[in-house]
């Protein structure tokens, strides 16, 4: 907890948890619910018995035409000098139901370290801090050729519906919280006139086409485009 203690000491000078604006309580429940979350980190495993060779990596790869991007929240060497990816996750687990549609975004991981590293790891962890639950996806290079074969169909996809402008709306139980859901036809709203004036587009970045994690665990998952 001393690390914890310390950690929110720096964050509180952090600008960005100025922005924030919270009040005396929501600073605390803040505090509160990082403490349990950390807790019952410890409860899952011993750090101690943990080899990790890096936190935070931020790893991007090139698929076709698509660059991916990914931080890995922690990476480690099991006792058969095998990569493993471990992800922490604040909400809560998945229904079972639900949860091979979560192993699928963190196959991008996989993806990413076997491009970056020249290894793929032998096994992805993703660990729900809110409810003490371990979700564990191996590795194969069946895995890896599937998330190839849907990202690339994902992606072109996505071309087809930049170039014919057809954006369909989707709903999921997260409309609650879209922006757009005053505009969305699917409520029964429509678009404002568009500008007749056009942006032009951004210029293209070194690597062309980019498609970060998020966007890509969006993609990949039920309901994505
Ligand atoms: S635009 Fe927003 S409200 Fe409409 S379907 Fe998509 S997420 Fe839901």
């Amino acid at each position: 907890m001393e690390g914890l203690e310390a950690a929110w000491g720096e964050m509180s000078a952090d600008p960005e948890m100025a922005e924030l604006d919270l009040g005396p309580k929501e600073r605390e429940a803040f505090f509160a619910d990082a403490t349990a979350l950390v807790r019952r980190y410890f409860e899952m495993e011993n750090p101690d018995e943990v080899t990790a060779v890096g936190i935070e990596l931020s790893l991007e790869a090139s698929m076709g035409p698509v660059r991916l991007r990914g931080i890995i929240d922690r990476l480690d060497l099991d006792k058969d000098g095998e990569l493993v990816v471990t992800d922490y996750k604040t909400g809560r687990s998945p229904a079972p139901s639900h949860e091979q549609a979560r192993m699928d975004g963190v196959h991008f991981y996989a993806y990413l370290c076997e491009q970056m590293l020249g290894k793929a790891p032998a096994r992805v962890r993703l660990l729900y801090l809110r409810d003490g639950v371990e979700i564990t996806a191996e590795i194969s290079p069946q895995s890896l050729k599937g998330l190839r074969q849907r990202t690339l169909a994902v992606w072109s996809a996505i071309e087809r519906a930049c170039a014919t402008e057809d954006f369909r709306p989707r709903t999921s139980p997260l409309c609650n919280w879209c922006s757009f859901k005053a505009y969305c036809p699917a409520f029964g709203g429509s678009l404002p006139a568009a500008d007749p004036i056009r942006a032009e587009p951004a210029e293209p970045g070194p690597f062309g086409p980019t498609l970060s994690w998020d966007q890509a665990r969006w993609a990949m998952a039920p309901g994505g485009p």
